[in-house]
């Protein structure tokens, strides 16, 4: 993947974030009321949409088990049955399952004193944890400033005319913590921002370009016209 935005970088990417703000006003995101539920719908989310992630929550719920300690008390085939809405359902009950047992030995409060990249890293080494899922359990359980991206956030920067070729998460990640200030409420914000313009807007078959704010910047939509 190469990054074809030249020039003050820092800037235009605050000019794209106040476009996107002004379009969609403010988030407030993660939509979670503790750490440990913001890492399990990071988790549960992987490949699937947040809709079937609700509904797996809610099972959770329903069956007392929503905590740590209610997950780590359940056989592994309960877990696998109540989380099947969010697909992979064997895969990720495996993944819980090996997050569970690892907070069990490093609650999220201690692992949360570290650094961004000590952090990073020991979130890295369990199993189902990648990139995203991790940076999205820093920057949204733990409060620390690491840039989230996606498919939205390729897709939407590609279109602007920002990057080009195979997506590649960590070069993406790094034009953003690059040029920004590392800002928690910026970060969380931005991609926030972002997921919604590509859920709404910028969507992957058929962009809704005549209502995008971003138009008169985006080389999609000039080599559309
Ligand atoms: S103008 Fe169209 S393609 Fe470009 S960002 Fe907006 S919706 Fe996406």
């Amino acid at each position: 993947m190469q990054i074809l935005c030249e020039g003050n970088i820092t800037e235009k990417l605050f000019t794209r974030y106040n476009q996107l703000l002004a379009q969609h006003g403010n988030h407030k995101w993660w939509p979670a009321d503790t750490p440990f539920e913001v890492a399990l719908g990071a988790i549960l989310t992987q490949a699937t949409s947040w809709r079937n992630v609700e509904k797996a929550m809610d099972n959770l719920k329903d069956a007392g088990a929503f905590t740590p300690e209610e997950i780590a008390s359940i056989s592994q085939s309960a877990l696998e049955r109540l989380i099947r809405p969010s697909r992979y359902f064997r895969m990720k009950a495996r993944k819980v399952r090996a997050f569970v047992d690892h907070i069990a030995d490093r609650p999220m409060h201690v692992m949360f004193t570290q650094d961004v990249p000590e952090l990073r890293e020991e979130l890295l080494s369990i199993y189902g944890v990648g990139p995203e899922t991790a940076d999205t359990i820093i920057l949204y359980a733990a409060g620390k400033p690491s840039f989230v991206v996606d498919s939205y956030t390729y897709r939407l920067f590609s279109r602007l005319g920002w990057v080009t070729g195979r997506y590649n998460y960590d070069k993406l990640r790094a034009l953003f913590m690059d040029n920004l200030p590392h800002d928690v409420d910026l970060f969380n914000e931005y991609h926030a921002l972002i997921v919604s313009h590509g859920a709404r807007v910028c969507h992957k078959n058929t962009p809704n370009c005549q209502e995008c704010r971003l138009q008169t910047s985006c080389a999609y939509y000039q080599s559309s016209g």
